[in-house]
């Protein structure tokens, strides 16, 4: 039999990023619940393994170096390498305003979780997904970061002009790619996912899809064979427009 893989989900302990853990525990992966409150991430991963699922809480707030540093020296000490990252953790902060109308403050705050911290944990986990055999970054991303889907005027995007939260994908989708075009060469493959629009907390449960459906194109992108794409965005019905 295999070595279980080692999984790392960014705030796992709701929503589509639960769904996440949920599906790669599933696949037989040991998953690392990430959550930024303990409590929090405790019962989430209790919840997991009443499943049957190997789930271990990982105090992680991907906005603050210390616990990114802490997390990272936890998975070196305890498994000494890393097979999945999903940068899953996200938030939306604004509201109904305008584009023209929010606050460049939150701009800043949401950029710092949605990018900024991907960043931050991508790099200190990096040394950890190298060692792996077949490692895989997964940046949950949205639909609302695509510029050729937000941009028709005629489409379903255009109904969402969140301008920090979209503005925040794109640029998750650019440093996506800055990664892959890195780690070309290794083993290493680096994807954004589409989750589709879910009904979650992020959203006041507004969204058609659940957060099991949701999950869905990053468990897929984060148990790629070895001749799977780098590079890509993808939702589960495939390649998505950047
Ligand atoms: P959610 O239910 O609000 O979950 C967001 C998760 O991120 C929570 O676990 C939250 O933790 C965590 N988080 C936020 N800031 C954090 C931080 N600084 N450190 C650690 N964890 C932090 O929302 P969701 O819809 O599942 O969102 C998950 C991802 O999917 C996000 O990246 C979102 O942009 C993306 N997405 C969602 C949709 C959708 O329709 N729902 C569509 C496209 C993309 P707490 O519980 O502690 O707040």
């Amino acid at each position: 039999m295999s070595e279980a893989k080692i999984a790392l989900v960014t705030g796992a302990n709701k929503g589509i990023g639960y769904e996440i853990a949920r599906g790669l525990g599933r696949t037989g992966a040991t998953v690392l619940v990430g959550a930024r409150d303990a409590g929090r991430g405790t019962a989430a991963a209790d919840k997991l393994r009443a499943e049957g699922i190997s789930a271990v809480p990982v105090e992680l707030d991907v906005t603050d170096e210390v616990s990114v540093s802490a997390a990272a020296a936890l998975v070196e000490r305890d498994y000494s390498r890393l097979d999945i990252l999903v940068n899953n953790a996200g938030v939306l902060l604004e509201r109904g305003q305008r584009p023209s109308g929010v606050p460049v403050g939150a701009l800043r705050r949401t950029f710092a979780t949605n990018v900024f911290a991907v960043v931050a944990v991508t790099n200190a986990m990096l040394p950890l997904v190298r060692r792996s055999a077949a490692g895989r970054i997964v940046n949950v991303s949205s639909g609302l970061g695509s510029l050729a889907l937000t941009s028709d005027p005629d489409g379903p995007y255009a109904a969402f002009p969140l301008l920090a939260y979209n503005a925040s994908k794109s640029a998750l989708n650019a440093v996506t790619v800055a990664y892959a075009n890195e780690l070309r060469g290794t083993p290493v493959k680096v994807n954004a996912a589409d989750p589709g629009y879910c009904a979650t907390d992020l959203n006041g449960h507004s969204g058609p899809r659940t957060a099991e459906q949701g999950a869905v194109a990053a468990v897929r992108l984060a148990t790629l064979p070895d001749d799977g794409p780098t590079a890509g965005f993808f939702s589960e019905d495939g390649a998505e427009p950047w």
